[in-house]
């Protein structure tokens, strides 16, 4: 399976269960710069739609590697906003099959506004949205948007979406302590929950290394308050460390490259997502990737986590 470009694993997913990722944008591409970003500071920083790679080779990789594997969900996911790519909508209608894996897309949500991008999204099974303010001046200090876009647009184009789309809509929570974890943070954000409507609402917290180092999960009891204020349609789905990781096609430096890209770990994460190779090997690559500039680390609770070189973490 060529897993060198666009598409890498299946990967196993709590959510998704085993997914195949498709990535359709250059690393760190976003009209985002969120605080909590694991892949570091945005750049460069675009509202701009554009084919940043060009769709038929996206489509063809994916066909090739569903020739040789069976995913749960094809899923959409960048290094960066996937909805930039102007293609969007036809690279989905592209590698939906009828007899095929159901396709998802993870996105940041805020081209909803635009009728065109609500269009093409209809042709997924599953979006996956994020939503981790309530208020335009917590979504400015969380997420940190692209100048021209503001919070109302964002909330009134997700609306727009529910109204519209007949698929699953599974809204992710990043709660933040001290930041979207106080009661009024919840109260608002509870109030938009309620007027987007989504299927399912996913609460996560930070584990991997956050753009900016003063960012940490919430404490226990915030937590649990979380989910009691954001009421009964809120199931708590953690990213469980190291679950990540099929790569039995590719060396172990390429390995180690292609989940650090997306998912910044620790050197003992990593050994235990490529758990059927010696212990001894991977920390090898690693050292190896290190010492030709490949990947660099970036110290975040306590703890070193690997990225890619490219990574640029405030
Ligand atoms: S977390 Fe997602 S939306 Fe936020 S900056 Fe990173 S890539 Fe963009």
């Amino acid at each position: 399976m060529d897993l060198s470009g666009h598409v890498f694993g299946p990967v196993p997913s709590r959510r998704l269960g085993q997914s195949l990722g498709v990535d359709p944008i250059p690393f760190k591409t976003c009209n985002w710069n969120c605080v909590y970003c694991q892949l570091g500071r945005t750049f460069p920083f675009s509202l701009a739609r554009a084919e940043y790679a060009p769709a038929e080779e996206i489509v063809a990789e994916t066909h090739r590697a569903l020739e040789t594997c069976t995913p749960d969900f094809i899923t959409f996911i960048g290094s960066g906003e996937p909805t930039l790519h102007s293609r969007f909508g036809w690279m989905i209608r592209q590698v939906r099959r009828a007899q095929g894996p159901p396709v998802a897309v993870v996105t940041n949500g805020s081209l909803l506004r635009m009728p065109e991008v609500r269009e093409e999204l209809l042709a997924a099974d599953v979006v996956l949205p994020s939503l981790d303010a309530g208020s335009e001046r917590l979504y400015r200090q969380i997420n940190r948007p692209h100048r021209d876009l503001d919070f109302e647009g964002f909330l009134g184009g997700m609306e727009a979406f529910r109204s519209e789309y007949s698929g699953q809509i599974w809204m992710e929570v990043m709660l933040i302590g001290g930041l979207n974890d106080h009661e009024e943070a919840l109260q608002d954000l509870a109030s938009a929950l309620a007027r987007v409507r989504p299927d399912e609402v996913h609460l996560n917290v930070p584990v991997r290394p956050p753009d900016e180092s003063w960012v940490q999960p919430p404490t226990p009891e915030r937590l649990e308050r979380a989910e009691k204020v954001l009421g009964a349609t809120v199931s708590s789905f953690f990213p469980k460390v190291g679950e990540e990781g099929t790569f039995q096609a590719l060396t172990t430096q390429e390995a180690v490259v292609s989940i650090v890209q997306r998912h910044p770990m620790t050197l003992s994460q990593i050994q235990a997502v490529l758990h059927g190779r010696p212990q001894e090997e991977v920390r090898r690559a690693v050292e190896d990737l290190r010492v030709s500039g490949r990947v660099a680390t970036v110290e975040r609770f306590g703890q070193s986590f690997l990225v890619v070189a490219e990574a640029r973490f405030s």
